[in-house]
């Protein structure tokens, strides 16, 4: 199953490799600025709140709302994401917005809701490389 995995897959830099060594491990690790306190997120060394490089890794909880989403009704050039399915901004509890897809949710505007709370869920595509999805929180 997992090597049937075709999409496009990230290659990690040295200021993302313990993000995508977190989520291999099933956990979502952001950065925080050790100055300001601010949570961020894409991974970079400096903070983008007050340019300080005082700057650390942690483990974030991996709860979130959902910021915005749209459903793409497009398919794919790759599998696995079938259309339709839904692209979706996630805030997360830290602060920081990051892009995913909501899964585990019929891709249904009647049934999707901006603010509501959603939990990460760990695809592990192939062997090496885990992606993050979000699905609604119970
Ligand atoms: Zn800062």
């Amino acid at each position: 199953m997992a090597d049937e995995y075709k999409a496009p897959l990230p290659n990690p830099t040295p200021d993302s490799k313990p993000f995508w060594d977190g989520l291999k491990a099933h956990e979502l690790r952001i950065q925080r600025c050790k100055d300001c306190g601010d949570a961020y997120f894409y991974p970079r060394d400096v903070c983008p709140g007050c340019l300080s490089g005082n700057v650390e890794w942690f483990t974030a909880s991996g709860r979130g709302k959902l910021h915005t989403f749209s459903i793409v009704y497009r398919p794919l050039k790759y599998p696995p994401l079938q259309a339709p399915y839904v692209l979706a901004m996630v805030e997360l509890e830290e602060g920081p917005r990051m892009m995913s897809n909501l899964v585990g949710i019929e891709p249904d505007p009647a049934k999707i809701r901006c603010e509501m709370p959603v939990v990460i869920e760990y695809a592990d595509v192939t062997a090496e490389v885990t992606l993050p999805r979000f699905r609604p929180a119970s």
